[in-house]
């Protein structure tokens, strides 16, 4: 977060304008007004405007909304079923995946490609995406100016994808996507939702690569997510 009272400020408004460019995309024609005085018929509601994957890359191009574009090689935007029950949600691309333009392609990926066999899944069938699409430098953890500007086409990912179950993957993709700051820690292994849709919270491959004793809460968390899906229950 910026010292600076200016810095924050101009970190406020472009979130704000990147938000309310993405309501406009989502089919917002106008600020919610108060609502209707007695006898007053309520305004028909506007179904929302549903772009598909295709569309929403092509709307970011090669995008500048953040400092990020300025130390990328490629913009990773996530790749898998359009139409996925089971959507991952990781942080952000690290060397490999900004090398090679995919998501978790390195050695967290490895780990996430090993979990999904071990569930008798393969990456064809999940949609694999992150909060960022592009890499920060070093990979430091996403400032809040920069989820700001990407989390909107995440959203739309989503609304395109209508997955049942998003699996978020570390602290930094369960908080911007759920909007808490609750730890991890309690977070993980328990059902939240983020617009209709089922979360589970659950830890991040690089973590569990580097704490392996905490890969059975994992996997314990997927087989809730596994049972889920298996079930028909909406
Ligand atoms: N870590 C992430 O969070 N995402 C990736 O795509 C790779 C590593």
């Amino acid at each position: 977060m910026p010292e600076n009272p200016v810095e924050e400020l101009a970190e406020l408004v472009a979130g704000l304008s990147e938000w309310l460019r993405y309501q406009r995309r989502l089919g917002l024609r106008g600020l919610p007004r108060q609502a209707a005085a007695p006898g007053e018929a309520e305004p028909a509601p506007q179904a929302p405007e549903i772009f598909t994957l295709d569309e929403i890359r092509a709307e970011m191009g090669d995008c500048r909304r953040c400092k990020l574009y300025k130390g990328r090689t490629n913009l990773v935007f996530g790749e898998g079923r359009p139409d996925a029950d089971l959507m991952f949600v990781g942080e952000a691309p690290g060397a490999d995946e900004d090398q090679q333009g995919r998501p978790f392609v390195g050695a967290a990926g490895g780990l996430l490609n090993n979990l999904l066999s071990k569930l008798g899944l393969n990456r064809e069938e999940v949609y694999i995406a992150n909060i960022l699409k592009s890499r920060p430098p070093g990979n430091r953890d996403p400032e809040a100016d920069e989820i700001a500007a990407c989390l909107p086409f995440l959203k739309m990912q989503i609304a395109a994808i209508r997955p049942r179950v998003i699996v978020t993957l570390g602290r930094i993709a369960a908080h911007a996507l759920l909007g808490t700051k609750e730890p991890l820690t309690r977070l993980r292994g328990r059902w939240q939702q983020y617009d209709h849709v089922r979360v589970m919270p659950t830890f991040h491959p690089s973590y569990l690569l580097r704490a392996p004793q905490e890969r059975r809460k994992t996997w314990e968390d997927m087989q809730q997510v596994m049972e889920y899906l298996a079930s028909r229950e909406d």
